[in-house]
């Protein structure tokens, strides 16, 4: 794993490029593609015309994911020494960054079943992100001689505020318009950092349980979209695992650890480049830009050590403050489309990811 260490202040943000395979339309009406990853040389070149001649523009990441590549692999080799590192003790994020319809979702939920067939505690092909490291979590903690606790918190960001998608209460437009009691506030505690108040924690006793949670928070957050005429491209969501392990050494003294794990599908690229602040969509548009811009001004600022580093411009900056910088990991995916018609996005893409290196 390549992290890049400073001596003085260690800043460990990794980032890698993952780009989708064609749809099935794209590849019926035989779309151009213009992006080609070289896995080996972690390189995505970018193919465009300009005035008539054909250029690349090549990047380098951390590591590269081609449209073959399965999500397994991608866990494997990218995404499993980061959660052991938060069974260390330690604060990790990932985060999918990238144009809507390029695989954010699929990277980092996937296919949300359970397997019907597989034994229980298989996962199938399709799992992203978040039940294979709920897995890991498990499969770890329960071969260790240790007592242990699992939580997990599931909350959705929209135009900076904050909705529980794991509260399990009545929801209707006219329950989800009440925003007094649904909006939870973000509180600065002294010495815990921050906290949401209200917002549920599940205990979690096995990985199965954790497709439950996910799709109770997606249909949640499905019938809130509805509901409110909001668009789901507009939103972020944050899944947060802590872990507490007591362990005892062999002196009989007893080590607490604890390590928590964010895993965020971040609201649609696009809505940074494109203003959008037209009419009434001024204030969404705005609103969403702050915790995408916000995000890369802190991450540029840790990893340039550029002194001041904003978190408290944004709810999602301030929701992982104690997640970004310090004895942290960080990972970001870049995810891209091949296609031709995504081209501009796909640029834009790839320049914010790899101002974060
Ligand atoms: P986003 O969350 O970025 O808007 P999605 O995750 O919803 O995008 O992906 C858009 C579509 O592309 C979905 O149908 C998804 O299943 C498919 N898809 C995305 N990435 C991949 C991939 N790496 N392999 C196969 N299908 C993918
Ligand atoms: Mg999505």
């Amino acid at each position: 794993m390549s992290y890049r260490h400073d001596k003085e202040k260690a800043v460990n943000v990794q980032v890698l490029v993952r780009c989708r395979p064609f749809s099935e339309d794209e590849l019926r009406f035989n779309t151009p593609r213009v992006v080609t990853c070289n896995e080996f040389q972690r390189e995505v070149a970018v193919s465009q015309t300009v005035a008539g001649k054909r250029t690349d523009r090549v990047f380098t990441f951390d590591k590269v994911f081609g449209p073959t590549s399965q999500q397994i692999d991608l866990y494997n080799q990218a995404i499993y020494p980061i959660v052991n590192e938060a069974l260390e003790g330690f604060n990790c994020t990932i985060f999918a960054y990238g144009q809507t319809g390029t695989g954010k979702t699929y990277t980092m939920q996937g296919e949300c079943k359970r397997s019907k067939n597989g034994p229980s505690g298989e996962l199938p092909l399709q799992a992203g992100v978040i039940p294979r490291a709920v897995k890991q979590i498990f499969d770890t903690l329960e071969c260790q001689n240790a007592e242990y606790s699992v939580k997990v918190t599931f909350l959705e960001l929209y135009n900076e505020e904050i909705t529980d998608l794991l509260a399990q209460e009545e929801i209707s437009k006219a329950s989800l318009e009440d925003k007094q009691k649904k909006v939870l506030p973000l509180m600065e505690d002294g010495k815990k950092g921050v906290l949401v108040r209200g917002l549920e924690e599940e205990i979690v006793k096995n990985s199965d349980e954790i497709f439950t949670l996910l799709e109770r928070g997606s249909a949640k957050r499905r019938t809130a979209e509805t509901l409110l005429n909001k668009q789901s491209s507009r939103s972020h969501s944050l899944f947060t695992v802590t872990i507490h392990i007591k362990e005892s050494t062999p002196e009989g003294e007893e080590l607490i650890k604890c390590g928590k794990l964010n895993l965020v599908d971040l609201a649609g690229s696009e809505n940074i480049s494109r203003s959008g602040a037209r009419e009434g969509r001024a204030r969404e548009a705005g609103e969403i830009n702050k915790s995408l811009l916000t995000l890369g001004r802190v991450i540029t600022a840790l990893v340039e050590h550029s002194g001041h580093v904003p978190y408290r411009d944004s709810k999602l900056t301030r929701l992982l403050r104690d997640s970004l910088g310090g004895r942290t990991k960080t990972c970001i995916i870049a995810t891209v489309s091949p296609a031709v018609h995504c081209l501009e996005e796909t640029l834009s893409t790839l320049d914010y990811a790899h101002r974060a290196r």
